[in-house]
């Protein structure tokens, strides 16, 4: 039996034949448990009911989009889908939104034969789902109506969106020509070089992504890739100084220690990777690595790693100063500090690691000391220097860290890019795009921070993009059949996104929200709050109390003046607001950017000149910069000294000359805050977004454990939720479960 279905989002009718047999019997999945597998009473004897079991696994075959069930609701869906996997069918649709099943095992889906078979796909219904009909239909909607597309890709961590984004390149790289020979082969390629530095091991992943990309295409009128430009947001920077219990820091040093001869490391001062703090996780009982195959794995993708940056147009030079930064970094890291008697001021422990970094940045070593030990505030209006406590000097030394290999990265990816652009077509501006969005998606740990916080605000706003984007075509299909739309509700996030970012977070201009007032939000109160010298993250979370306590998705936590919960779209989070002021300053010291400024390596002196890469939220400076050589000789050594002499010498100095130790809190020279940048690059996102026609890829992992075969059927229905698949299926049910074409209603 054949029934043409029409899918919401389609410009033309589409039509498919999913088998269903209206006749049999539909188990009732309703009364579902939320925490097991098995249905509960009635519903499990249901689903020992031979008949519902035949049609489970026909519907398995047969059923490619849930939205053409007839009984569409929580449980079925989660059937249907777990009994599809059990066949390795990891690939679903509802309606235009592909479901992808992360199969934790190589499944033969993705080679030559089905390139060809989703080359300008006809019929949908002909073919299983698959995301390579995603790309397929992005790109002749693109070459049809030259509208920009974009394909959103979202899941947890280790869903599978960064390995679904490289699918979707590999296939438009498979459907399409480009204007330079080997600019498909470049745009793969440059995949293990960026994870290297900004993906990591961690409980969830081990190639988890710390960062978030867009990758934008450029296509020239007549389809022609003429080139990419890949964007970064919000990359995890903290853990290069902190690493969770069983995590790893980034890819990239394990590499380095595993890959680089011996001779090599220790140019750069380097020699046995269990001597840096950085690389030792809390739990770290077998050292840095997990055994030889893990070190040869790591040497192998260290060789990769060096091939690429070659092939991507890095010189000897720009590949010597990456490895100095990141020597740089785990030396900086290893200065200690210890209080000064009187306890005014710390002192450096042992400057030899102080030496090296001196040594491998270029900089003046008792500048760069003075400035790890005091720092100039403003207080009324005046500069003040001042001896900084214990916990300062760490943290400021860490920001360093942080800073250079941000930076670094933020310079990768412009190296990268200049790699990608086709400068002999011009401008790429005019063309049309096809973007992809591969970012963290919904966060939810035992200890959630300021990280947490805008990677879920990212995420409700591409919650609220979906929402708007679904229902808006809903609606138009209601409309043009005469459907009360009013009848269908769905869960709206518009009013989680103003508490966080006020009338601007659900598309209203800054125009409009000045002639109306300023509404305080989350994100201008901790701005605010972040300005003042006296605040701590104390009073910022009672004075978000104070201003926003009302609102229905915020509120504290009795006996602990530093936790709140928000209720977000997908789940209610208590967040620790400890250290969220400094995180949101997220300053490296005036004096200490003074002393990176006047390094004598251009390279180094220009990444600190140059503005908005200290975020990690978006790098968008196309122009290259430029890299001068490095100053490190080989087999140069450093002048070690007793310890602590200079950083006593510098206190003593410092003391003498009046300086008294800072007040707590106090703020110098104001600098673009982290949510300022955030809310700035989440806008151009925005923009860019609803400025394209999107498809929508939901990516699942079955379970926690990175393990093929295992589903675990709470942890799906968890996912399904917050991805809103759930809302898609109401809709779907309360309004045209199936749309069939009239003629075959009226046949049947
Ligand atoms: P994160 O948010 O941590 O970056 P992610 O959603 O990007 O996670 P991936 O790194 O894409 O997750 O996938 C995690 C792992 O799952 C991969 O390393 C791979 O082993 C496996 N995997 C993902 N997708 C597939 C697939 N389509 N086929 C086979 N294995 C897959
Ligand atoms: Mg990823």
């Amino acid at each position: 039996m054949n029934k043409n279905v029409r899918f919401q989002g389609e410009p033309t009718p589409d039509y498919y034949e999913p088998e269903i047999d209206y006749e049999e019997p539909v188990p009732d999945y309703d009364n579902y448990d939320d925490n097991d597998n098995m249905p509960l009473g009635a519903t499990a004897a249901a689903a020992q009911d031979t008949g519902t079991l035949r049609q489970m696994s026909r519907s398995a075959d047969t059923e490619h989009d849930l939205s053409a069930m007839e009984n569409l609701n929580e449980a079925s869906i989660l059937r249907v889908l777990e009994e599809r996997f059990s066949h390795d069918v990891i690939q679903t649709y509802i309606g235009d939104v592909l479901i992808v099943i992360n199969p934790y095992k190589k499944l033969d889906l993705y080679g030559e034969r089905y390139h060809e078979m989703y080359k300008f796909v006809n019929r949908r219904a002909d073919l299983e789902p698959h995301i390579y009909w995603t790309v397929d239909h992005a790109y002749r909607r693109m070459v049809d109506s030259t509208a920009n597309q974009v394909i959103l890709i979202s899941g947890e961590s280790g869903a599978g969106k960064t390995e679904s984004t490289k699918l979707v390149v590999k296939h438009l790289t498979h459907i399409c020509q480009s204007t330079v020979s080997d600019l498909h082969d470049r745009i793969v390629k440059v995949n293990p070089l960026l994870e290297a530095f900004g993906n990591a091991q961690t409980v969830m992943n081990h190639n988890s992504s710390r960062f978030g990309k867009f990758v934008e295409l450029v296509f020239n009128g007549n389809g022609q890739m003429k080139g990419a430009c890949i964007y970064d947001y919000l990359l995890e920077k903290s853990r290069v100084v902190h690493l969770g219990p069983h995590e790893r820091n980034f890819h990239v040093f394990y590499y380095m220690f595993a890959g680089m001869p011996a001779e090599t490391l220790r140019y750069y001062y380097l020699e046995d990777p269990m001597a840096h703090r950085i690389l030792k996780s809390e739990d770290n009982q077998k050292g840095v690595f997990f055994g030889e195959y893990d070190k040869e794995r790591c040497a192998q993708m260290f060789h990769d790693m060096e091939s690429i940056m070659e092939e991507v147009g890095f010189t000897k030079d720009d590949i010597a100063t990456v490895y100095t930064c990141l020597a740089a970094v785990l030396f900086i890291t290893n200065v200690e500090f210890q209080p000064e008697d009187d306890d005014i001021g710390v002192i450096i422990m042992d400057d030899y690691p102080v030496n090296i970094v001196a040594d491998l940045l270029t900089i003046d070593i008792s500048k760069l000391t003075t400035a790890l030990l005091s720092r100039t505030c403003v207080v009324n209006d005046e500069d003040i220097v001042a001896l900084k406590t214990l916990e300062q000097a760490n943290d400021e030394r860490d920001a360093i860290a942080k800073s250079l290999y941000s930076r670094l990265f933020g310079w990768i990816v412009r190296q990268v890019n200049t790699n990608l652009m086709d400068t002999s077509q011009g401008s790429l501006s005019g063309s049309n795009t096809i973007g992809i969005l591969d970012l963290s998606g919904f966060e939810n740990f035992s200890d959630n921070s300021f990280e947490q916080l805008c990677i879920n605000v990212a995420n409700e706003k591409l919650q609220y993009f979906f929402n708007t984007f679904i229902f808006a075509t809903e609606q138009a299909i209601y409309a043009e059949e005469g459907i009360d739309w009013s009848q269908i509700e769905f869960r709206n996030n518009e009013d989680i996104l103003r508490l966080f970012l006020g009338e601007e977070g659900v598309g209203q201009t800054r125009h409009k929200k000045m002639a109306f007032g300023r509404q305080p939000d989350m994100f201008t109160i901790i701005d605010d709050e972040s300005k003042s010298p006296r605040a701590t993250d104390a009073s910022l979370v009672l004075n978000w109390n104070k201003n926003i306590g009302t609102h229905q998705h915020f509120r504290l936590l009795d006996g602990d003046e530093l936790a709140f919960i928000i209720s977000h779209f997908a789940d209610e989070v208590l967040y620790n607001a400890s250290n969220f002021l400094e995180k949101n300053r997220d300053r490296l010291g005036n004096n200490l950017m003074n002393v990176l400024q006047k390094s004598e390596n251009d390279f180094i002196k220009d990444l600190f000149k140059a503005e908005l890469t200290d975020t990690g939220v978006l790098s968008r400076t196309k122009s290259r910069i430029r890299s001068g050589s490095t100053r490190v000789q080989c087999g140069r050594s450093v002048r070690r000294r007793d310890r602590g002499s200079i950083s006593t010498d510098t206190v003593r100095r410092l003391k003498t000359r009046g300086k008294r130790q800072l007040p707590s809190g106090a703020v110098q020279k104001a600098q673009t805050t982290v949510s300022q940048h955030f809310r700035t690059s989440l806008d151009e996102l925005m923009k860019k977004m609803n400025n394209a026609q999107p498809l929508f890829v939901r990516c699942i992992k079955p379970n926690n454990h990175q393990e093929p075969d295992k589903w675990k059927d709470n942890l799906v229905q968890r996912q399904l939720q917050y991805s809103g698949v759930l809302q898609i299926a109401k809709i779907a049910r309360l309004g045209y479960p199936v749309r069939m074409a009239f003629s075959n209603f009226y046949k049947r």
